[in-house]
């Protein structure tokens, strides 16, 4: 397509013409000011998503009708949450039913609500449902860390540890044989406490701690809890793996969630303590970013996938 730049008309193919959109968008305001007529339109549109699994699971006559109808509304943007039933006039005001139930419970103040969107009831930040969304982030973990597993190639040496009551915290994963054998407890009690004593003490915790300061900071490592751990005695590598959910409205989510991760006290706290303890030995943290309309990106997540030796054709 032709271009008018104010004197001279040239060509612009069509990558060109996106990302000039993509930054006249990002000028009028971002998500607000969709690039092709709706949000809806822009979401769907969007390259290297994974928006074909969305189609494959909408399009499953296996799944329940309840399900799929339920993931539709979610990319269409129109889950009957109370934001969305204000914007179409059933509900008076943006009525924040969710969180104002659990505060009223509580006898709390029902001041400064967050309203009430499909991002909002689908994080732990919703009080009346942060029990419900840990559950399911916990689920779709376990499903794709047990996939991992199980496409593993036959020679692979990686070690995935079982996430169920083996691996509940730092301390129980040091009573195996393979841990112990990259360094010994004291060693990297020693080295976490060089780390913990730099992380501020929570109001919540200050009388524990004063009770004890310096058991109080390894007692804290120790119970610490990685979402997976993966081990290659071969290579000596630790993989410390972590799982966040995130909303997909805006697409630099991964962005800001991989700056999350890595700020992490507890992700930090951790890898530097086993580096310090066991300068041989490489830990990496690997952060997997699933979003609630079941996007991700492509390419991101398959780069991570390829630390675990699984075979290619099962990577879907
Ligand atoms: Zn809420």
């Amino acid at each position: 397509m032709y271009v008018n730049s104010s004197t001279t008309w040239y060509w612009m193919d069509e990558e060109g013409f996106k990302k000039t959109c993509i930054k006249e968008k990002k000028k009028r305001g971002g998500i607000n000011q969709p690039l092709y007529s709706t949000w809806v339109a822009d979401f769907i549109l969007r390259q290297g998503a994974g928006s074909f699994m969305l189609g494959k699971y909408l399009s499953d006559k296996k799944i329940p009708w309840q399900r799929r109808r339920r993931l539709g509304m979610a990319v269409a943007e129109n889950t009957p949450t109370a934001s969305f039933l204000t914007k179409i006039g059933k509900m008076q005001s943006a009525g924040r039913r969710l969180c104002r139930v659990a505060r009223e419970a509580r006898r709390e103040s029902t001041d400064g609500l967050a309203a009430e969107t499909h991002g909002h009831i689908n994080s732990a930040g919703c009080e009346e449902l942060a029990t419900t969304v840990t559950a399911a982030h916990h689920s779709i973990w376990r499903h794709l860390y047990d996939s991992m597993h199980a496409a593993q190639k036959l020679k692979s040496k990686l070690k995935f540890i079982t996430l169920d009551k083996e691996l509940s915290n730092l301390s129980t994963l040091w009573r195996r044989e393979e841990f112990l054998r990259i360094c010994r407890k004291v060693e990297l009690a020693d080295k976490a406490q060089d780390t913990e004593v730099t992380i501020p003490v929570k109001n919540s915790q200050e009388t524990r701690h004063n009770l004890n300061p310096e058991s109080f900071f390894v007692n804290h490592f120790w119970g610490r809890r990685p979402d997976g751990v993966a081990i290659n005695e071969a290579l000596q590598i630790v993989h410390i793996l972590e799982f966040e959910g995130s909303t997909d409205r805006n697409m630099g989510f991964l962005d800001v969630k991989e700056a999350l991760a890595e700020a992490n006290k507890q992700h930090k706290s951790i890898i530097s303590a086993l580096k310090a303890a066991s300068p041989k030995w490489k830990f990496e943290q690997i952060n997997f970013v699933v979003n609630n309309r079941g996007s991700v990106v492509e390419s991101n997540f398959y780069t991570k996938l390829k630390n675990f030796d699984m075979k290619l054709d099962v990577q879907e």
